[in-house]
């Protein structure tokens, strides 16, 4: 039973309930795999639903009202999630503009960029990505090797290339971390740019994985051209802004830690199908402690909404997504292990255990979640940095160094 701090918190929730018991129906499926309809018709409904979301007002809800958001509390934007999950529907379908692109263009972003950009990024008019990872760059993001070059008239030339871009094939814009200057130490000649994906010289080649999707793709960029004012913050800043967007990534997968390992009774469920398992002690064994696992996810994301932690200084709450992960791993592994190939047949159970190793890298690996935690939470001696003060083109080997 959710516990809400005040009244209005509870009435507030009593409205988000009220209008989804009316509209919960017209809801897509959450997963694409569930859905009869090709993806391209799945990603449009999911569209679709979102913007419908965003027109009665449950997306957003954080945001300053400038922004076009309602001005509330993270409480009650947790209300909303929680309540969407409760009715079995999705929520936005554009989880890297709602969860990192949208917090960094509020934060950094100038008044003309949240104007033109925020309004149809809620409504997933336009969808957004992330244009971070790079094959030499991925814990370690600052070795970011992407190259934007000023032109004596205020704009800039792109060239490089990203991984793991999710949603490329469906955005409109893309939020880029690139390198501007290359005499100054790795953290220090780095800007975050706003990328149209249909601009000149960008080609998206998705990638397609175990699971059968294709969730994201590698972009290349070849001498693109952008505006002077395609610059988000700084030029020189970009690190900053994007320390700032990664904290918003991992707090907004912290938050859906639960859902996106799966509710225990679901596993619960689907074990006892199988008689012979209810009485193996090992099964019970490893059932329970995960189980004990992700009831304690589900007590944190009831404090989380009551209390919301600020992302950059709890940089703790992303140990929930790594417990998460982790205990579903371990969740399939035993549904694989009692119920045999049956548990791959499922599309369900199939797609979630191939897409949740992918999910130990996605946001920051376990590694460096647990590193950062160590250093900004519990104040732990540094790791070493050797290229931490060298300028970037005197690096023995740029993109090889430590984050
Ligand atoms: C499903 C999915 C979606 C993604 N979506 C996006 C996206 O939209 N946009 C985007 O920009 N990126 C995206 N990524 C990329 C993701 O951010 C990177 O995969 C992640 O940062 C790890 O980088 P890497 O894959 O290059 O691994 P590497 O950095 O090469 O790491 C390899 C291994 O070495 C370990 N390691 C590396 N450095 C250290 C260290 N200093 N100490 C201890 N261990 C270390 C890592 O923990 C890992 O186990 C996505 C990834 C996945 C899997």
């Amino acid at each position: 039973v959710p516990f809400d701090a005040s009244s209005e918190l509870a009435a507030y929730r009593a409205a988000v309930r009220d209008w989804l018991e009316r509209h919960a129906g017209e809801a897509p499926h959450p997963h694409a795999a569930r859905d009869a309809a090709p993806e391209a018709e799945h990603v449009a409904r999911r569209r679709a639903w979102q913007a419908r979301l965003a027109d009665a007002g449950w997306l957003g809800a954080a945001w300053p009202a400038d922004a076009g958001g309602r001005g509330l509390t993270p409480a009650h934007a947790a209300v909303v999630e929680q309540e969407l999950e409760a009715a079995g529907v999705p929520g936005a379908f554009d989880v890297v503009g709602i969860g990192m692109v949208a917090p960094t263009i509020i934060a950094h972003g100038s008044p003309a960029q949240r104007s033109r950009h925020l309004p149809p990024l809620l409504r997933a008019d336009e969808v957004w990505c992330q244009l971070f990872s790079e094959p030499g760059a991925g814990s370690d993001l600052a070795a970011v090797a992407t190259s934007a070059r000023s032109e004596p008239d205020g704009n800039w030339r792109v060239s490089g290339q990203k991984m793991w871009t999710s949603h490329a094939q469906h955005a409109a814009f893309g939020l880029m971390l690139a390198r501007t200057d290359i005499s100054v130490p790795k953290h220090h000649g780095l800007t975050m740019f706003v990328v149209p994906m249909d601009a000149v010289g960008i080609t998206i080649r998705p990638l397609r994985q175990i699971s059968g999707a294709t969730r994201f793709s590698e972009v290349f960029l070849d001498d693109v051209r952008l505006g002077a004012d395609a610059v988000v913050g700084d030029v020189g800043g970009g690190w900053r802004v994007a320390v700032g967007a990664l904290s918003g990534e991992r707090s907004a997968l912290s938050r859906t830690a639960e859902s996106l390992s799966w509710p225990v009774e679901t596993f619960a469920a689907a074990l006892a199908s199988v008689p012979s398992a209810v009485d193996d002690p090992d099964v019970q064994r490893r059932f329970g402690e995960i189980a004990c696992e992700l009831l304690a996810l589900r007590w944190r994301r009831r404090q989380a909404a009551e209390r919301p932690p600020d992302p950059v200084t709890d940089p703790a709450a992303a140990l929930d997504k790594v417990t998460a992960v982790a205990a579903a791993t371990r969740a399939g592994d035993l549904l694989c292990d009692v119920l045999g190939p049956a548990a791959l047949e499922d599309e369900e159970w199939g797609r979630m255990v191939s897409d949740l190793p992918g999910l130990r890298s996605a946001g920051g690996t376990d590694e460096i979640i647990r590193t950062v935690v160590g250093e900004r939470a519990l104040g732990l001696p540094p790791e070493p940095r050797v290229d931490r003060d060298i300028p970037f083109d005197r690096l023995p080997e740029p993109g090889l160094g430590t984050s």
